[in-house]
């Protein structure tokens, strides 16, 4: 696997990936993370080689997305873990930008996206979605992969991403890959690094409260009555902050107040200090 840290050697590796083509693949596959690397990325990686014969990933904790009171500083960094787990996973290059070289002196570009970047996660983190335009857009366009995965756990970004691509008329494919969770149903993240082993018991209650509102909506009950009892769910298990728990359009992200057409449950809270967000399919 070659590791790539400066912008001057990005394009020459990748112009030498691409003549490495497969017969019948796509050539180029890109996983854009933020490192602290678990089985959820790695699902990323599996499908970018299902898809394409060569897998591109990058490892980059943007400071652009993260909020002034947020946990950029803390942000789990394990730089020589995750290199060996992507080389393990076969990925054939992985780039590690630098702040420096992604937003030189004079940088003044943001991206934003209206309408869908300004629900839920966008509402309750501004700039948010600003940053992963930015910054998602950048690493699309220094690589230009046929396709680029991006993890389902992360449902706006995943249609923040399929507006920002289409907008731009960039010709790579964007495919969601479905959530990985642990045995009892938390999906993987790199926060639940954060979690106490208390709070790790707890955060089960986020997907338990979205399967049981999931079940109690497709067997009639009505959707804000379903909603609250997540809620309820959710605050006895010791979540605060509760940002949302609501059923949405799959699609538009829209809030749906029946069930129709596709859906989604969604929901973010904190548990002691950490955020978790979740959703599932209805
Ligand atoms: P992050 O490093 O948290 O920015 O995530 C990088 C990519 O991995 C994003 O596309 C995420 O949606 C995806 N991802 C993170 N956790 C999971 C998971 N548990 N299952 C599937 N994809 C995930």
């Amino acid at each position: 696997m070659q590791i790539i840290r400066d912008l001057a050697a990005l394009h020459p590796a990748i112009a030498a990936l691409r003549a490495k083509g497969r017969a019948g693949h796509e050539q180029m596959a890109l996983v854009p993370t933020m490192g602290a690397l678990h089985a959820g990325h790695m699902a990323l990686v599996a499908e970018g080689r299902r898809r394409a014969s060569q897998v591109v990933a990058t490892i980059f904790v943007n400071p652009l997305q993260f909020g002034a009171n947020e946990d950029l500083d803390r942000y789990p960094r394990r730089e020589a873990e995750d290199l060996a787990m992507l080389d393990e996973a076969g990925c054939d290059l992985v780039w590690l930008p630098t702040a420096d070289q992604l937003y030189p002196p004079g940088f003044a570009t943001n991206i934003t996206i209206a309408g869908i970047s300004e629900l839920w996660d966008g509402a309750a983190r501004p700039g948010h979605f600003d940053g992963v335009a930015t910054v998602v857009a950048k690493l699309l366009i220094a690589t230009l992969p046929d396709v680029a995965l991006f993890g389902e756990k992360d449902y706006q970004q995943l249609a923040v991403i399929r507006r920002l691509v289409a907008d731009l008329g960039l010709p790579i494919e964007v495919a969601g890959v479905a959530i990985v969770r642990d045995a009892d149903g938390l999906a993987l993240s790199s926060r639940n690094m954060y979690l106490s082993s208390d709070e790790r018991g707890r955060a089960v209650a986020l997907p338990q409260a979205l399967n049981a509102a999931r079940d109690a909506i497709r067997a009639g009950t009505p959707v804000e009555d379903a909603l609250g009892a997540a809620r309820d769910t959710l605050a006895a298990a010791g979540f605060t902050d509760i940002d949302y728990v609501a059923l949405v359009d799959a699609a538009s992200l829209e809030p749906l107040a029946t069930l129709s057409g596709e859906a989604r449950l969604a929901a973010a809270a904190k548990l002691g200090k950490t955020r978790l967000i979740d959703n599932i399919a209805v």
